[in-house]
């Protein structure tokens, strides 16, 4: 556990300095917008989605560590993978650092985003965490509607 949250240190820290994907998407067709006023956060998430592959993702706004480093992280782990895919690693995403213990996913389902494990431990920074998680959820549910057109 204490490797764990070394690297959670670390990796965070790394994200929120260096953030991956970070700025503005020339192809972009979807968007979303997500804010937590309670830290202060506020991301938005642009995806290429092409037909039914996120191509590309990008993020831009401002917040704390664990928010940009979950955006950053995020854009990293959904980029080239299909909506479907997506969808499901949001939703395990939500139940690692918010779900009942007795159902987390294990390390194999998430890969490096296993180190938001240590969220858990601080119920108010689930919000930083999951914001730009929700933000990508509502960007695919609206190509959803766009493809459909
Ligand atoms: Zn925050």
């Amino acid at each position: 556990m204490s490797d764990l949250r070394e690297l959670y240190q670390t990796t965070i820290l790394d994200h929120y300095k260096k953030p991956r994907n970070f700025g503005p998407l020339a192809a972009a067709n979807a968007d979303a917008t997500g804010d937590n006023p309670l830290c202060g956060d506020h991301v938005t998430v642009h995806l290429f989605v092409d037909g039914d592959v996120v191509r590309d993702v990008h993020f831009e706004g401002s917040g704390c560590a664990i928010s940009t480093a979950s955006a950053s992280m995020m854009t990293e782990t959904v980029k080239g993978r299909t909506r479907a895919e997506a969808e499901r690693l949001f939703d395990r995403f939500h139940r690692l650092v918010a779900g009942p213990s007795e159902d987390l996913p294990g390390p194999e389902e998430l890969g490096k985003l296993a180190v938001f494990s240590g969220v858990r431990e601080h119920p108010a920074r689930i919000k930083c965490a999951t914001l730009a998680w929700h933000a990508l959820h509502s960007a695919l549910g609206e190509a959803r509607t766009v493809s459909t057109e």
